[in-house]
């Protein structure tokens, strides 16, 4: 990885340790929090918070959002430096959009395996067996997928991607199973073939587990989102009338915080990784939101720990870099995606 930046010091980093979990050593407090404001400001950074991290790193974030929003967000800022707290894939993407500024993550450890389900190899194999498919790819993956990929999808317009392409070629859709599923179903499409691929956060949010949830809580209205192992289920407990259809909201992350001001039901059960509820709960605090699985939670998100974000604006690393012929091909792809209309938001 390189290193553009000069460390910085700061009376705090003294106390950061590693562990296998991560960068640890430091709390949430009001000293480390203005500590992180003051380096902050000396390295002229924004610093950019996925939904599913910890509260504490989405309180101090200049942008909390989904993985596409965040990167349009540091597309556009002045910031030279931008601290992407989420995932590799989305600390690239970030990269990808503005290939001119500085991008830091705070624990490069922090993957995702969604995007390690489909490697740039395995795609090459796929596309040589279908050499005349075209291959829609979820933001979910790496730069080097993204690069192979005609046309990417979010989870909010991945459904608009594959019905806005000729219906006589044939599709490779990756890595997601559900969301291909889901796609499939909606489009009616036959010729597409959809890679095997999960996360393990969202597909252990369980059908039967959502079935017993909505029974248990009859009143309360479902978020679910298209990646979750129970989204069938969902579509299905609607299909046969065991759950009204109009309490079941396939939603992407950004679509579930639109929702939360409108929804009619006082109580609201989410399907999806478990650091969403802190923003839907500030966004509508008089309706109950609870997870169909509280376990759900995404050990990699919570690499990016309090000690880890100091450490990141201290010493400038660790950097995220794509190589300029792999962010240009990746870019295509985006911005492809962009041309179909609506832009959604990732995970
Ligand atoms: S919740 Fe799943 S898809 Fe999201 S970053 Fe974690 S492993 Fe990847």
């Amino acid at each position: 990885m390189p290193q553009t930046l000069t460390p910085l010091s700061s009376p705090l980093l003294d106390q950061v340790t590693d562990s296998p979990g991560g960068w640890t050593g430091l709390a949430a407090t009001g000293e480390w929090a203005a500590e992180v404001r003051r380096l902050a400001a000396e390295r002229n950074a924004v610093i950019l918070a996925h939904n599913y991290e910890i509260p504490e790193i989405q309180d101090i974030a200049d942008y909390t959002g989904d993985s596409l929003g965040l990167s349009r967000i540091a597309a556009e800022t002045d910031a030279e430096v931008i601290v992407f707290c989420g995932v590799h894939f989305m600390a690239e993407s970030a990269k990808i959009l503005s290939p001119e500024k500085t991008v830091l993550i705070p624990d490069e450890r922090a993957g995702c395996s969604l995007a390690d389900s489909l490697t740039a190899e395995q795609l090459r194999e796929w596309k040589a067996e279908h050499p005349d498919a075209l291959v829609v790819s979820y933001v979910n993956t790496t730069a080097d997928v993204k690069a192979l990929t005609d046309v990417c999808c979010t989870s909010s317009n991945a459904v608009d991607v594959v019905a806005s392409l000729p219906a006589d070629r044939e599709v490779l859709f990756g890595p997601d199973q559900f969301l291909g599923a889901h796609v499939r179903r909606e489009t009616s499409r036959e010729n597409m073939r959809i890679w095997a691929g999960e996360c393990h956060v969202h597909a252990g949010i369980s059908g039967p587990e959502l079935a017993r949830r909505a029974e248990a809580n009859p009143d309360a209205d479902l978020y679910i989102h298209p990646e979750c192992g129970c989204a069938n289920s969902a579509l299905y407990l609607a299909g046969e009338g065991i759950v009204a259809p109009e309490r079941v909201h396939m939603l992407s992350t950004g679509q579930m915080l639109d929702a939360a001001g409108s929804t009619g039901s006082g109580s609201v059960l989410v399907a999806t990784e478990v650091g969403m509820l802190h923003q839907l709960r500030k966004a509508a605090p008089e309706i109950d939101f609870q997870p169909v699985n509280d376990r759900a939670s995404c050990a990699y998100m919570k690499m990016i720990t309090p000690a880890a974000l100091l450490r990141a604006l201290a010493l400038g690393t660790d950097e995220v870099d794509v190589p300029a012929d792999t962010a240009d091909a990746a870019r295509a792809s985006l911005e492809r995606m962009i041309a179909i209309g609506n832009p959604g938001s990732g995970e």
